[in-house]
């Protein structure tokens, strides 16, 4: 099988498993695990915080986030389609109480005027604005890169206001390699980030949520509320740290076999992608074909090529490091024969 539904599929290299073999570890519950404190402390440096958290998920580390800035009834604004909103089961209302009011973007950022105009003011009938939520890159939007101005501009008003903003950056790495603006740069726009270490990144396990040292002493008790205190958790650090200190230029490759997928599979006739492609997600659009994504993923299946419906016409596709470039060739050949056969 050629797997391209996400990026969230990549083995843990063999370095990271000797890694992990050899990794030195101690009880983090009681914070003694030296495996952990140095990728905590490698990705508070990298994103320029004072203090960071190892957490089992993106999910967790957005909920913790959530959880930590905002109290029952507050209002947390955010793009209509993010992954807080789409894909964490509700969890922000089901866990902390709170209710999202989603406000719809161009590629997943968010008009600043909408997001000023959205902050509730002081009045009794109204909940609480307790946090301003953004995401780079942008999963639904195609793997979009938020423009750095954007963000200034989103956490200006927000400062202004007294909300503090949480970045979903769950591939905030692939934002930085591929526009250039480190990973730090982003993260000066948010008081709180979350980012994953085993999307393209390629760890096994895991994510890190970074901010100021004191929402991580409060972060780390609501990680140990939701039974995310884990014990000698070095065993799937030492493989995030692999990943934050040997990984991250590859992404570079992950976005360059996506443009090569994108105008290998434009070719095809029926097939449009869908908007630009800026990092390691493809967006196709296969109406063209007379086919539903459903009936067309069932079809490219057979062909051993897996990728993942993203809306009626939809399909996603996601490159990642265990997809070779000839593999990349072979997908779009594959999708030509498909297409002429139906
Ligand atoms: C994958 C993802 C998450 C959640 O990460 P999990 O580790 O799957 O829980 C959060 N936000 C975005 C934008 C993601 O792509």
């Amino acid at each position: 099988m050629i797997d391209l539904r996400s990026d969230t599929v990549t083995k843990p290299t063999q370095q990271m498993r000797q890694a992990a073999f050899e990794a030195e570890v101690g009880d983090d519950v009681y914070e003694e695990d030296p495996t952990v404190k140095r990728l905590e402390a490698t990705a508070a440096e990298m994103l320029g915080k004072e203090a960071a958290l190892f957490v089992t998920s993106g999910t967790q580390g957005n909920q913790i986030a959530v959880l930590t800035h905002c109290k029952p009834g507050d209002e947390i604004l955010l793009e209509a389609n993010a992954h807080l909103f789409l894909y964490e089961g509700a969890s922000m209302s089901a866990l902390a109480g709170v209710q999202p009011r989603t406000i719809l973007g161009n590629r997943g950022a968010m008009d600043p005027a909408d997001v000023r105009a959205a902050i509730r003011p002081d009045d009794i009938h109204f909940p609480e604005t307790g946090l301003i939520c953004l995401e780079n890159t942008h999963n639904k939007a195609g793997g979009a890169i938020v423009p750095l101005e954007n963000m200034q501009q989103i956490y200006e008003i927000a400062r202004e206001n007294n909300i503090p903003v949480h970045l979903d950056g769950a591939r905030l790495f692939n934002a930085a390699v591929a526009s250039g603006i480190s990973v730090r740069r982003f993260a000066d726009q948010a008081d709180t980030v979350q980012f994953c270490l085993s999307k393209g990144l390629g760890a096994p396990v895991g994510s890190v949520i970074a901010g100021s040292a004191d929402f991580i002493r409060q972060a780390r008790k609501w990680r140990k509320r939701l039974g995310g205190g884990l014990r000698q958790v070095g065993m799937i650090a030492a493989p995030g740290l692999i990943a934050l200190t040997e990984m991250v230029d590859r992404l570079a490759e992950d976005h360059e076999q996506a443009k090569r997928l994108a105008e290998g599979l434009s070719q095809v006739n029926g097939i449009e992608i869908e908007g630009k492609v800026e990092t390691n997600i493809l967006l196709v659009n296969v109406g063209g074909l007379n086919q539903t994504s459903d009936e067309f993923l069932h079809h490219l299946k057979e062909q051993r090529v897996l990728a993942v419906p993203f809306g009626p016409e939809t399909v996603r596709f996601v490159t990642n490091f265990d997809v070779s470039g000839e593999e990349i060739d072979e997908v779009i050949e594959k999708v030509h024969k498909l297409a002429r056969n139906i």
